[in-house]
């Protein structure tokens, strides 16, 4: 893949990262305050939420961790190409998702 892509895609996934890594310190700080105003009353809105803010956390370290693989391939001269066919993955897609490891193909295939 051409040199000045990957360092366009590269320059995508390291803001992607930086919004994750905010995202995900804001959901644990969120989980800090719930615990200061937590009031017996509120005991199961407040574990509600408490369970929603981790599993939104949970989900944007996944994300975060296909970004840093993603970066991770960069490094390795690997970025681009499909991790089940090795075929290169289309500028469409990684357009949409730099960080995907899969061309449209097998993504259709893996759902
Ligand atoms: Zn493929």
């Amino acid at each position: 893949m051409d040199k000045k892509k990957i360092s366009a895609y590269e320059k995508k996934l390291k803001t992607e990262k930086e919004r994750l890594t905010k995202e995900i310190e804001k959901y644990s700080e969120a989980e800090d305050f719930g615990a200061d105003i937590d009031h017996g009353d509120e005991e199961a809105d407040e574990s509600e939420s408490y369970s929603n803010r981790m599993a939104m956390a949970s989900d944007l370290k996944k994300d975060l961790n296909e970004v840093d693989m993603a970066l991770n391939r960069i490094a390795m001269g690997t970025y681009g190409v499909c991790a089940r066919c090795k075929k290169e993955i289309a500028d469409e897609v990684l357009d949409v998702a730099p960080e995907s490891e899969l061309c449209a193909n097998c993504k259709k295939m893996m759902r």
